[in-house]
């Protein structure tokens, strides 16, 4: 399958994935409905707009969980503009946001906000700090969170360092959908794509030859055709 118009749309049975957008640099936004529970994965610039429309204001109160795989901006810049929107709009149970340990973006946005709300904060916020690559539940899915490679530019432009990064697999019932996040080939992705019934698969790397922020567009199908179902996402534009 070929990089595609967003949104990109998946719906097995009562699970559904909605990508509104995967641009690298820009915005990435990923809804997720598993029976009648909402997720959200990577809250980047435009995902209250995108929610809005696709769900409106209930359904958005009703959200219980933010994935997040690592903290550039392009995957959390609408996280302020989403917390306090359901501040707003009065949201009363807790949010959970699951993050990589040592993402300092997510500590500092929640830090922030705490700092200006916390005294009219209507809703409890959880910071699900994840350590381990360890399975967990929430409502009636069950997450396995891990690691990927995806590095960044010092100042330097030159030096790199690896980002704390995740990818998360997804499973509702029988079915499984694996989101990779942004990463290098590795081989924790390889593991978890093969045989899920949606992978989604980064190719960000504009050129052909390997490096250890994205893949290639070949490196990226050669992992995506081992599932059931695969999309190529982040593709630079
Ligand atoms: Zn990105
Ligand atoms: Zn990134």
């Amino acid at each position: 399958m070929q990089q595609q118009k967003y949104p990109l749309t998946w719906q097995k049975e009562n699970f559904f994935i909605k990508i509104f957008c995967s641009i690298p640099n820009i915005a990435t936004g990923i809804l997720i409905k598993a029976g009648e529970n909402y997720f959200v994965v990577d809250p980047g610039d435009g995902i209250l707009r995108d929610l809005n429309s696709e769900i409106g204001t209930n359904k958005i109160l009703g959200i219980s969980d933010l994935f997040v795989t690592h903290g550039h901006h392009d995957h959390v810049g609408g996280v302020w503009s989403l917390l306090t929107y359901l501040r707003v709009m009065h949201k009363q149970t807790p949010l959970s946001i699951h993050f990589p340990k040592g993402c300092v973006e997510i500590e500092s946005i929640y830090n922030a906000f705490r700092k200006v709300y916390s005294k009219t904060l209507p809703y409890e916020i959880i910071l699900k700090e994840i350590n381990k690559p360890k399975s967990f539940k929430s409502k009636n899915i069950t997450i396995k969170p891990f690691p990927v490679i995806h590095k960044e530019y010092l100042h330097d432009g030159i030096t790199t360092r690896q980002v704390p990064s995740l990818g998360y697999k997804f499973t509702f019932g029988k079915l499984k959908i694996c989101y990779g996040g942004d990463t290098a080939y590795c081989e924790e992705l390889v593991n978890h794509a093969k045989d899920s019934d949606l992978a989604i698969i980064e190719a960000g790397h504009d050129e052909e030859t390997p490096d250890d922020m994205h893949m290639t567009l070949k490196e990226a199908k050669s992992i995506g055709e081992t599932a059931k179902e695969y999309f190529l996402v982040h593709v630079p534009e």
